[in-house]
């Protein structure tokens, strides 16, 4: 008896099976499937114990969609990759494609090897690289000019979800599924595919519809929280394009999903720019060194109710509201004269979400630094932002228990009451009028530009 034709499944950021047109394509031209997922140290080491515990059970639930055909395998991706080659007479490895720069070094450090990746899709509506200038096919520097021609560029209608996948039986050896448990505590998003198709029905019957006024609201469920399983790849863009209508609200949604899709363009084109500045001259910047505030800042001990119900919601959920993000960048970069790096770095460690392209640059729009930089001269108000954006104080008493005793009114000025600290709250660390002031100084210094397109 022959063996059959069996192709590798290489699964990294698309842990799903619907919508997925690299398995599709591996199925298609094989008679058994090999599906395997490769535990990398290098990402490992990176990644916090929320994103680990999260990726743990994504895998679980891939496997179960799979049959429980999945190889979790530890090693050297080439060694990995060619051993199963080897043994099962695998001629080719599907991937969908990578585009930040580690994910894509790795790939190519493979083919070098001499191992055939075929690539189909990738985590994108567009792929980075596509949406160019017609005037001179140049990448987009600015948002609003990429949107539109992204829009036009349009995509693919979602792929067929496989009727039936044939896969071969693993090893146990070959079974490594990690152990990764979540801190005590700590509460984060249901991982796996049918949990992001779940939650996205719920959003479009719940959320959607009033996605223009409440996204900005931090005190109500009124995101998608679809970033953790756009992450992973559990659920595609396109699936979420696929159902949008031309009404505002869904025409923002959109357009949020295009910021993730900008950022991937942006990072791609200055690979560089996940670390380093996107604008250099902010590197000249007088910055002060991390001391105590940059620990208070970590803890939501910086005495801003805003700020620290946010930081708080970040260790606690592995997660944060897409506003208070903008409030604690802006509060580490313009009111501690701290570097976006230091905020980022601590944003990878426990964002279940995280993404290279869309922190880096989330960071460094906040800083000033980035493309379509929030104006120089824009600092944001912890104060006058939770007054406006968690009015009635839920976000703040939710996070923050020592502040739970007061009003609306009270809650975003404890320092004007006079029960404000009888429950142990800490005092302000900076006096934010002055820190602000500071900061207009310190960018004067290096003569920022004035912004393009503003948004906040
Ligand atoms: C300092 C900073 C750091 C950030 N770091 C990350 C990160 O590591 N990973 C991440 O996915 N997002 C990041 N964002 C963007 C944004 O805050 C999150 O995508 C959003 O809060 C996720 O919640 P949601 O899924 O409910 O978003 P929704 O409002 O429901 O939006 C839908 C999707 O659109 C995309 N999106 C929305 N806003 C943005 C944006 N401003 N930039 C890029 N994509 C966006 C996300 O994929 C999101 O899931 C960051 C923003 C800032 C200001």
């Amino acid at each position: 008896m022959s063996t059959p034709k069996r192709n590798i499944m290489w699964f990294r950021r698309d842990l799903r099976i619907g919508d997925n047109p690299a398995l599709l394509e591996a199925i298609k031209t094989s008679e058994e499937l090999v599906p395997v997922f490769i535990l990398d140290p290098t990402l490992i080491n990176a990644t916090g114990s929320k994103r680990l515990a999260y990726l743990g059970q994504s895998l679980r639930l891939l496997d179960e969609s799979l049959g429980n055909a999945l190889h979790v395998m530890v090693g050297d991706h080439v060694d990995v990759l060619r051993e199963l080659m080897q043994r099962y007479g695998a001629t080719s490895v599907h991937i969908s494609a990578e585009y930040e720069p580690y994910g894509a070094a790795r790939d190519e450090r493979v083919e070098a090897a001499g191992i055939p990746l075929v690539r189909t899709g990738s985590p994108y509506a567009v792929a980075p690289g596509r949406v160019v200038k017609p005037s001179d096919a140049t990448p987009y520097k600015v948002y609003t000019p990429f949107y539109r021609a992204w829009r036009v560029h349009d995509w693919r209608a979602p792929a067929a979800t496989p009727k039936k996948i044939s896969a071969v039986v693993p090893l146990e050896s070959d079974r490594n599924f990690p152990d990764w448990k979540l801190p005590e505590g700590v509460l984060i998003t249901a991982a796996g595919e049918k949990a992001a198709l779940k939650r996205w029905k719920f959003f479009q019957e719940n959320g959607l519809n009033n996605y223009d006024e409440g996204r900005n609201l931090a005190g109500i469920d009124g995101t998608s929280k679809l970033s953790a399983h756009l992450k992973w790849g559990e659920i595609h863009p396109r699936t979420l394009l696929a159902e949008l209508g031309e009404d505002k609200a869904h025409d923002t949604f959109r357009k949020e999903i295009a910021w993730r899709e900008f950022y991937a363009d942006v990072l791609f084109n200055n690979p560089n720019t996940d670390k380093e500045y996107y604008a250099p001259r902010f590197a000249q910047m007088r910055y002060d060194q991390p001391d105590a505030k940059f620990e208070a800042w970590k803890t939501g001990q910086t005495g801003f109710p805003f700020v620290d119900a946010a930081m708080r919601q970040l260790v606690h959920e592995g997660w944060m509201h897409n506003r208070t993000r903008m409030v604690v960048a802006s509060f580490l970069v313009k009111d501690l004269h701290l570097e976006w790096q230091l905020g980022a770095d601590f944003f990878m460690k426990h964002l279940v979400d995280f993404d290279v392209a869309s922190n880096a640059h989330g960071w460094q729009w906040t800083a000033g630094s980035g493309t379509d930089a929030s104006p120089y001269y824009r600092v944001f108000n912890p104060i006058e932002q939770g007054k406006r954006f968690d009015a009635e104080g839920d976000y703040i008493r939710k996070y923050v228990p020592e502040l739970a005793h007061l009003s609306a009114k009270e809650i975003h000025e404890p320092w004007l009451y006079a029960d404000g600290y009888s429950k142990g709250y800490a005092q302000p660390i900076v006096d934010h009028a002055v820190e602000r002031l500071e900061s207009l100084a310190r960018l004067k210094e290096i003569k920022a530009d004035k912004p393009q397109d503003p948004r906040a």
